[in-house]
């Protein structure tokens, strides 16, 4: 899946919350680490998961 369209996003510490919509008419939210070598990437049905996924993220 590619989502598109970001929208609504903001950065806690390297991590990046961002709202989409994928395409299938239900808006999603993803937390991506923007760290190198993280990888971390997550999808949310709910943008204050993602929020916490950030905030609560450390580099593996
Ligand atoms: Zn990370």
């Amino acid at each position: 899946m590619r989502p598109n369209r970001f929208y609504d996003v903001i950065r806690i510490g390297p991590v990046k919350v961002a709202t989409f919509n994928n395409g299938r008419g239900q808006t999603k939210h993803i937390a991506a680490c923007t760290a190198p070598n993280c990888g971390f990437s997550n999808e949310y049905f709910d943008r204050s998961a993602a929020e916490l996924a950030a905030r609560t993220h450390t580099c593996a």
